[in-house]
């Protein structure tokens, strides 16, 4: 479950050689000690090999600093999970979007 999120989140890291995104087959996790991973990265349009060292740490909640009250923490705790798909709908989004707000907050 975590490599795979892992490798997810690597397509969305261009290539630095061409510039192409990294698709999940292009990932190879090499292995990990503790906080540290390393990948094997080899770039599906032009070939370029890389290799990737990063350090995970998963968050532990009760250390999160936050300012929402307790109440919208309530609510957004009973809120649906954020998926790795609506990150890269997200991604996909801004990646799209020209900064035009009134375009997409009219309803017209
Ligand atoms: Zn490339």
């Amino acid at each position: 479950m975590r490599e795979a999120f892992l490798k997810r989140l690597f397509t969305m890291i261009k290539c630095e050689s061409c510039g192409h995104t990294y698709r999940v087959s292009d990932i190879e996790i090499l292995g990990h000690e503790e906080y540290i991973w390393l990948f094997n990265v080899s770039c599906g349009h032009c070939r370029t090999q890389g290799l990737v060292a990063i350090v995970v740490r998963e968050a532990n909640i009760e250390k999160w600093i936050t300012d929402l009250t307790e109440a919208e923490y309530g609510s957004f705790a009973q809120a649906a999970t954020v998926e790795i798909n609506d990150v890269l709908d997200m991604h996909n989004f801004l990646k799209e979007f020209d900064g035009n707000f009134a375009s997409i907050l009219s309803d017209s």
